[in-house]
């Protein structure tokens, strides 16, 4: 059985639901959804100052859709990339450098975990062809893993 409480602003309302924030009781009309559940109106406008460069849901989807582009791109640019001897480490460093600025700018600049990992992922399928189908063939192609992983590096450095 739930405690029947009532609502810090309006004292003649019950209610069961408290604030995740300052355990205040609060009715149906104060309450707030918030990502970490409900909220009185008072901590549910705080986080958003506290949240400030956290990503809002289209730089997610953007961030995405630049990894996706990233990968898709990336491929034929890894490609031209490895087939240059001298260099390699160089241009997939810059490649990888590009990749994440482009990556975190979809996200509006903030950066952060996810940006970090939609980088080093799409920028890893990139490279994925020219280093997995060879040791699925039994050849471990370090010449092509060095630059490759010098690429994710720059890219989840670049989008931090
Ligand atoms: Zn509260
Ligand atoms: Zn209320």
């Amino acid at each position: 059985m739930v405690e029947i409480m009532h609502c810090y602003r309006h004292p003649k309302r019950e209610t069961r639901v408290s604030c995740a924030a300052c355990g205040r009781p609060i009715c149906t009309e104060c309450m707030v959804q918030t990502e970490v559940g409900i909220k009185c109106p008072e901590d549910a406008r705080l986080p958003r100052g506290a949240r400030a460069g956290a990503m809002k849901g289209n730089q997610i989807a953007k961030t995405f859709l630049a990894g996706i582009a990233v990968a898709l791109v990336g491929i034929p640019v890894a490609y031209v990339i490895l087939q240059i001897g001298f260099g390699r480490l160089i241009l997939s460093g810059l490649a990888g450098y590009l990749a994440g600025t482009l990556i975190h700018r979809a996200g509006g600049r903030n950066g952060g975990p996810l940006a970090m990992v939609i980088s080093g992922v799409a920028v890893a399928i990139a490279y994925a062809p020219f280093v997995v189908v060879p040791i699925l063939n039994g050849n471990v192609p370090v010449h092509y893993i060095f630059p490759a992983l010098v690429a994710v590096g720059f890219a989840i450095y670049n989008s931090r």
